[in-house]
């Protein structure tokens, strides 16, 4: 699997024994990098979500009108008057760009892919299992941004060309000839491995076809890859199969799923999910009269099936005319995240799988959707639902049911679960306390109502607080809540080693989740509410040497809190090391500078919250 994995902020740990609700072994278990979102990359704009009040009007549509549906959408490939569902048409761009490899493209990842909390900027191209694969420009240009990190992209290069475009190359192992000079050298002065450079313009000038860095597996990284992005002029990531790079595609879409919602907001506001029932393709199915919306769930594949890929065309029609479109060709980073809106996150969270809704649900702000999706079905109506997927290449796949209405139905829709707690508003937010923790949610957070509760057990495993749960049926947040816990009586000399630490049932594993201070409380901001506690570090990270002549390598593990800084000397002048958290590893060469014959080595590490390690050693070169 080359994934493209990339990791949240806070990174992840594994540590040994929280026992919870009783007796629960934790096994060290590394929890898979989770993803992130580059969204670093933009700011993130507060987005006013609709208001909760805005849902009564969404237009249900009329199937029995002769208007054609949607009638908000003028665009020349909504076809409301289609007796069947026609193909969509991708918009393709003209662009004169070269491959930024030089081997036929296959991909791992596919661009809009639906990823934890948000869809995926790019897309990824396989690199054989290897890295180091030469990455070419595209087109003619100048280097615009650098980064390096051990999150996100890991090393990765923006380079913008004449039309406005840029390209963005992630992953990578190295940058080649003068951008890896000027890196370097940038490095040095700030003495920090990692980087962000926004390159003056001309700087670095690249031309079409050189080779700009080598391919890797930097950063969030799951495996080798090139991620590879075109965003254009307004900054929006472009599916870059539309400007021209050509990947080949044999297979067709297959759907894993189909579900009827039943739009009722009461239910949806007490459970945190609409009540739905599971179809199957070319059968039919008898529910009471009122309003109702589909959601699918499906995969697609290119050549072989060693990855299940995304899908960015689909529509919904009831009796022959198309009352919902999907054309996902560009997105803006701000509002990735809205795809836990897009989704059913709840039964995502419950089963693992994604069912895209064909409608567009409270506080959802993309925009890539044409027509409500939401249908009405009567008593006595007989409606022919059928959704249509597609691939870029223009591959389909259907899927079709009946919908009877009848006030005799004895089907029961179900979903999600009711929280004993407190409501918390999309318009206000909420603030839930027990007597040890706090959560603040902020308006805008949840994008509709939801209850949430807060409930604590007494210390275990490696707390030295109680356990404070949050219980919120899997609601997912738009924006960060913050997380108080406060600190023990016992513990109050101790303060400025308690970390913040959230534990996940699911993977047995428990994260470092930060440390701030306020009067009597460690806090920290976070998107998922989950079980919370503190933990004392008082342990230092652990270094060991295996280095070899000019080469540098060092192991470097912290129990609890994470590797936050290091420094590396010789005789008293910093050396470049580069961090590989996933491999817990400091790796570098002494530069050609320091001469054969006796130096001094040193290594300071700091973990996250302070607890510092120093290895020292007498080098001879
Ligand atoms: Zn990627």
């Amino acid at each position: 699997m080359f994934l493209c994995i990339v990791r949240k902020t806070k990174q992840i740990l594994t540590i040994i024994g929280v026992a919870l609700l009783g007796v629960m072994i934790l096994y060290l278990v590394k929890r898979k990098p989770t993803e992130t979102n580059p969204v670093a990359d933009s700011q993130e704009t507060a987005d006013s979500i609709a208001t909760h009040e805005q849902r009564d009007s969404q237009q249900v549509v009329q199937l029995d009108s002769k208007e054609s549906v949607g009638q908000a959408d003028s665009e020349e490939d909504y076809d409301g008057e289609s007796s069947t569902p026609a193909q969509i048409k991708p918009s393709y761009q003209r662009g004169s760009y070269r491959s930024p490899l030089d081997i036929p493209l296959e991909l791992s990842g596919s661009f809009a892919e639906l990823r934890p909390n948000h869809f995926h900027a790019g897309m990824d191209i396989r690199t054989g299992g290897v890295e180091g694969k030469k990455v070419y420009a595209i087109a003619d240009g100048y280097v615009s941004r650098i980064k390096v990190s051990t999150r996100g992209y890991g090393k990765a290069l923006y380079v913008q060309h004449k039309n406005g475009t840029t390209s963005v190359y992630g992953h990578l192992k190295q940058f080649e000839g003068e951008i890896l000079t000027a890196v370097r050298k940038k490095q040095y002065a700030s003495e920090q491995f990692e980087l962000e450079w926004y390159v003056p313009s001309g700087k670095l000038p690249v031309r079409k076809g050189q080779v700009i860095a080598l391919s890797g597996n930097t950063g969030g990284s799951g495996g080798p890859h090139l991620h590879f992005e075109i965003r254009n002029s307004r900054g929006e990531t472009v599916n870059p199969m539309l400007y021209g790079i050509e990947v080949k595609d044999k297979i067709s879409p297959v759907f894993l799923g189909a579900r009827l919602y039943q739009i009722d907001n009461a239910y949806a506001d007490s459970q945190g999910v609409y009540p739905s029932l599971q179809l199957k393709n070319g059968n039919s199915f008898t529910v009471t009269p009122g309003r109702y919306a589909i959601g699918a769930a499906w995969v697609d594949y290119l050549t072989d099936k060693l990855n299940r890929l995304g899908i960015n065309y689909a529509t919904l029609s009831v009796n022959g005319k198309r009352i919902h479109t999907q054309k996902l060709e560009t997105f803006t980073f701000d509002k990735s995240r809205y795809i836990n809106t897009h989704i059913d996150y709840w039964r995502y969270k419950e089963t693992g799988t994604r069912f895209v809704k064909f409608f567009k649900d409270d506080g959802n702000k993309l925009d890539f959707y044409k027509g409500n999706g939401i249908f009405k079905v009567k008593e006595g109506d007989t409606l022919k639902v059928e959704v249509l997927i597609m691939d870029v290449a223009g591959h389909t796949a259907t899927y079709a049911v009946n919908i009877l209405g009848s006030s005799a139905a004895k089907v029961k829709l179900q979903g999600g679960r009711r929280v004993q707690g407190k409501v918390v508003t999309h318009k206000k937010g909420g603030y839930l306390a027990t007597t040890n923790g706090v959560l603040s949610i902020p308006p805008g957070a949840v994008y509709r109502n939801a209850s949430f509760g807060i409930t604590e057990t007494p210390p275990s495993g490696r707390a030295v607080s109680p356990m404070i749960r949050v219980d919120h049926a899997h609601v997912p947040l738009h924006k960060s809540a913050t997380m108080k816990v406060k600190i023990p009586t016992a513990f109050k000399s101790k303060a400025n080693k308690l970390a913040l630490m959230s534990y996940d049932p699911e993977t047995r594993s428990s994260s470092y989740e930060g440390r701030k201070q306020s009067g009597d409380f460690i806090y920290e901001t976070t998107k998922t509410p989950g079980i919370f506690y503190l933990a004392l570090d008082t342990v230092p990270p652990v270094i060991k040497d295996q280095s070899a002549g000019r080469r540098l390598k060092f192991r470097v593990d912290d129990l609890l809190t994470n590797i936050d800084t290091y420094r590396c000397e010789i005789d008293g002048s910093w050396v470049l090391l580069e961090y590989e958290p996933k491999l817990s590893r400091l790796f570098g060469t002494i530069p050609e500078s320091i001469k054969p014959g006796k130096h001094s080595l040193m290594l300071r590490v700091t973990d996250g919250v302070g607890n510092q390690q120093e290895f020292k050693k007498e080098i001879d070169l």
